[in-house]
């Protein structure tokens, strides 16, 4: 029987973090799936007219609309928009900030889809698109939510609207775990900034953005089975929280960026011609993604402590902030044009030029972490470069700063045990320099490292066979695609019954 063609629409949403793992899917549905797929990738608007991250995401759009094999992947970037009257300035909300750039690009997406020859009947949206919903239900499309991050986070949204007002007021207020069915209960220290207090009208609208989630079709997650054995099963078991889901869900990852081969590189890169020149596992990697940014004193302490580590280093340095840990995430500036060296302790930059490079704003982040010279990565944990150091077989220094990373970093310390955590000495305070030392010896120099790569490498090796034709995420996708066919059969007979 031949399978009819589906067309699905995918909104990626503002920050590369977003828009990497949403290209990867629209990808694997394309070429593996048989699927058409239009990716609209929402842009909003920024300070600065150009920035390395801006060039990066450039040449992700261009090097997907290049490939041969993706004639049925289409790109449409939306009209920048700007929310900034809409915020307050006073309180930098990033999860705002993105949700209403989502809302404001919904005509234009409408309209482009309404003008399509072949209109899609399938749309894909991240956490921060679930606002597009009720417009895929008006078009009579089935709607699927990807959530480009774990499945412990996954369960915590899924369960959200069942959760007491006590029970969160007991986590907030006397520091108990949040017990969520199934998963790992979520420790106070380790807990997300919306469940804290004060809850209304936040608390309101998380429960009516996870109830949308929940309506949806399905579900996608970006992890896959053998990483998170016990979140996936709750997830999807009926028994559990299966229960609360109107449609299944599919753990489809790892997805993260191809990178080429070494032999395949193109033009001189001095970072990676610089990494060629190293031994194979004696470089640490530091990066806070594409957002991350930390203050000018926590700088000066991890300069020293890097210096103290005495391993060789590339660092993606950012103008610090105070007390905005996302400050970088759209203003994406070029340090301002200030020199690398006005942000760092007196000297570190000239006495480290024969062990480290300083890279300005942005790095080419995947092509590092899959060079055979970096032997660990001091991280944000960011889910994305968590999937992009565990496929590389990279174990790491868990530094969260924000969102769900705190319970990113548990899970790779305690629970996979392929991290070693970084704690800063208050609630909101700095990590010392010391304690940044021992951490980076403890992952490069001492056997607790070597163990630690051992485990990565063997993670590394199951996120590959899920993702390989027998896999669990491959099948996962298989069974989605049969699932949009049968939705869309579905739609089409009550199209028929409706006249239309
Ligand atoms: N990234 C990069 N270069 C940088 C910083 C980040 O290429 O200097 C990429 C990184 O490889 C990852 C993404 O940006 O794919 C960041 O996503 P992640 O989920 O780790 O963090 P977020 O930025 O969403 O907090």
């Amino acid at each position: 029987m031949v399978t009819p063609k589906i067309h699905a629409a995918i909104l990626a949403s503002p920050g590369m973090g977003h828009l990497i793992p949403t290209m990867e899917l629209g990808k694997l549905l394309a070429i593996n799936h048989g699927f058409e797929v239009t990716i609209f990738v929402i842009t909003a608007t920024t300070t600065t007219n150009s920035s390395n991250s801006d060039t990066t995401k450039s040449n992700i759009l261009q090097q997907t609309s290049n490939l041969n094999s993706l004639k049925s992947l289409n790109i449409i970037v939306t009209p920048p928009v700007d929310v900034s009257d809409k915020l307050d300035p006073n309180k930098p909300n990033l999860g705002q900030r993105i949700t209403l750039t989502m809302i404001e690009s919904l005509p234009f997406i409408r309209s482009q889809i309404l003008s399509m020859k072949f209109p899609p009947s399938v749309l894909i949206v991240d956490i921060f698109g679930t606002t597009a919903l009720p417009m895929a239900r008006d078009l009579h499309m089935s709607s699927y939510v990807f959530f480009s991050t774990n499945a412990w986070f996954t369960a915590i949204c899924i369960y959200f609207p069942f959760i007491t007002k006590e029970a969160l007021l007991r986590h907030a207020n006397n520091h108990e775990p949040l017990l969520i069915p199934g998963c790992e209960p979520v420790q106070f220290e380790d807990t997300l900034e919306i469940l804290v207090p004060p809850y209304e009208p936040i608390h309101e609208a998380v429960v009516n953005l996870t109830r949308e989630i929940l309506s949806a079709n399905g579900i996608l997650i970006n992890t896959w089975q053998n990483l998170e054995p016990a979140a996936t099963k709750a997830i999807i078991e009926h028994e559990i929280l299966g229960q609360f889901t109107n449609g299944p869900v599919y753990p489809v990852g790892p997805l993260v960026r191809n990178v080429e081969p070494e032999e395949k590189r193109e033009g001189e890169n001095l970072i990676l011609s610089w990494l060629d020149e190293q031994p194979a596992e004696s470089v640490i990697f530091l990066s806070f993604g594409s957002g991350g940014t930390i203050s000018k004193c926590q700088m000066t302490e991890l300069a020293y402590g890097l210096e103290l580590s005495k391993q060789g280093f590339i660092w993606v340095v950012r103008q610090p902030t105070e007390g905005d840990a996302s400050a970088a995430f759209f203003e994406a500036k070029d340090c301002d044009g200030l020199p690398i060296i006005n942000y760092l302790s007196d000297g570190f930059v000239s006495r480290t030029k024969d062990v480290g490079i300083c890279v300005t704003m942005w790095a080419p982040q995947a092509e590092i972490l899959k060079h055979p010279a970096i032997g660990g990565f001091v991280t944000h944990c960011g889910w994305n470069s968590v999937l992009e150091s565990i496929l590389n077989g990279v174990p790491m220094v868990a530094w969260p700063l924000y969102a769900e990373q705190k319970m990113n970093a548990t899970m790779l310390s305690k629970e996979l045990g392929v991290a070693v955590k970084a704690t800063p000495i208050e609630e909101g305070g700095v990590v010392c320099r010391k304690q940044i030392a021992e951490l980076i010896h403890r992952v490069m120099v001492d056997e607790e490292g070597i163990a630690m790569r051992v485990k990565v490498k063997d993670y590394k090796l199951s996120g590959e066979k899920a993702l390989s034709v027998c896999g669990s995420s491959h099948g996962s996708l298989y069974q989605m695609t049969k699932d949009c066919v049968f939705h869309m059969h579905q739609q089409s007979s009550e199209a028929k019954s409706r006249g239309a």
